[in-house]
């Protein structure tokens, strides 16, 4: 498939600022110079502990706010390829048709004094898509896509449960049939048994309506059904990406490695030792020199503390920054036998 969306060299500092004259006294590197692509109909998940620099970047690709360096091309579906950090207003409008976002908490995320219909209604009428009968129209078959019943349109959201809750999000975010969606942790404010009906969902829409999503994920644990690639993020930074099978038997990254291990996994034959970090993620403000991840890997040499890894790739679409990576025979899990 060809590809939709593709970051390159992504950089977003944001100011540290103190004093009565509001004075610059350093920066804090969120992303720090991010590079990926996703190709048309599939997942790239994004994971990394908070802090990483992961939400943030989800931000900038939907231009919330502008990066400090870096292009974000994206394939627009009216427009052709464009470079979202440089678009003026008017294509951003018509772009923001094409992406939208699935947001992390569905209690925050949706206007308590709005009915669902116009919750779901609100982008057709700013995007003067639809109005009337057939906007009532649309917001119906919208909900019947995510599963939830056309009577529920006149209600407002706390008459809902939290996944129900998160299906509105997903009927709203579809509702202008976009191209690309940004999942920000779609799932970790849910009970673990609503989880993986809402995960079912969002794959059964994929496939329905050829979807794509950068899928944010604070861990291992739910990208591995959803994600036919994932992307690890470490202090700003991509330290390991690769198809998902391979990520999960074949880590090349001691950090990958690590966030492995700590996947609960109900198959026993998939059981792996723990492996505890030490220390704590290290701040974006003052990453440490070398490879950021050095005062916490258990492999680290003296080249590690000095020299920054550049993300090369050692095999295809798998991509590792480590200065050890060929050497290192790191333990993986075992692959997946059977679905959730
Ligand atoms: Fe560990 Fe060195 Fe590899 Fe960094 S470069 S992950 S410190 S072995």
């Amino acid at each position: 498939a060809p590809i939709l969306l593709e970051v390159r060299n992504l950089k977003k500092h944001f100011p540290i600022k103190r004093g009565w004259f509001s004075r610059t006294v350093g920066y804090v590197r969120a992303v720090d110079g991010v590079s990926f692509f996703v190709r048309e109909g599939e997942t790239l998940g994004l994971v990394g502990e908070s802090g990483c620099g992961k939400t943030t970047t989800g931000r900038l690709v939907l231009r919330a706010m502008p990066p400090t360096e870096g292009d974000i091309w994206f394939r627009d579906r009216e427009q052709g390829r464009v470079n979202i950090p440089a678009i003026d207003s008017s294509a951003l409008k018509r772009l923001r048709r094409n992406m939208q976002m699935i947001f992390q908490d569905p209690y925050s995320s949706l206007n308590p004094r709005m009915t669902l219909l116009e919750i779901v209604g609100e982008p057709l009428l700013v995007h003067g898509v639809a109005k009337g009968v057939e906007l009532k129209d649309r917001v119906a078959e919208m909900l019947r896509v995510v599963g939830l019943r056309t009577e529920y349109m006149n209600r407002y959201p706390h008459a809902f449960s939290g996944g129900q809750r998160q299906r509105i999000g997903i009927a709203r975010a579809l509702a202008l049939n976009p191209q690309l969606i940004v999942c920000d942790e779609p799932v970790s404010a849910l009970d673990v048994s609503i989880q993986a009906q809402i995960l079912n969902l969002l794959q059964d829409l994929q496939q329905q309506f050829r979807l794509t999503y950068l899928f944010v994920a604070h861990d291992l644990s739910v990208v591995e059904h959803i994600s036919d690639r994932i992307a690890v993020m470490y202090v700003g930074k991509i330290v390991e990406s690769a198809p998902t099978p391979r990520l999960y038997t074949m880590p090349r990254h001691p950090y990958t490695e690590a966030l492995l291990s700590a996947v609960p996994k109900p198959d026993p034959r998939r059981r792996t030792t723990p492996i505890v970090l030490e220390g704590e993620v290290a701040d974006p403000a003052h990453p440490p020199p070398g490879c950021a991840f050095h005062p916490r890997c258990r492999y680290r040499i003296e080249r590690c503390a000095v020299e920054t890894p550049e993300l090369r790739e050692i095999a295809p679409d798998h991509f590792v920054s480590c200065h050890r990576a060929e050497e290192l025979a790191l333990q993986g899990v075992a692959p997946l036998t059977r679905a959730l």
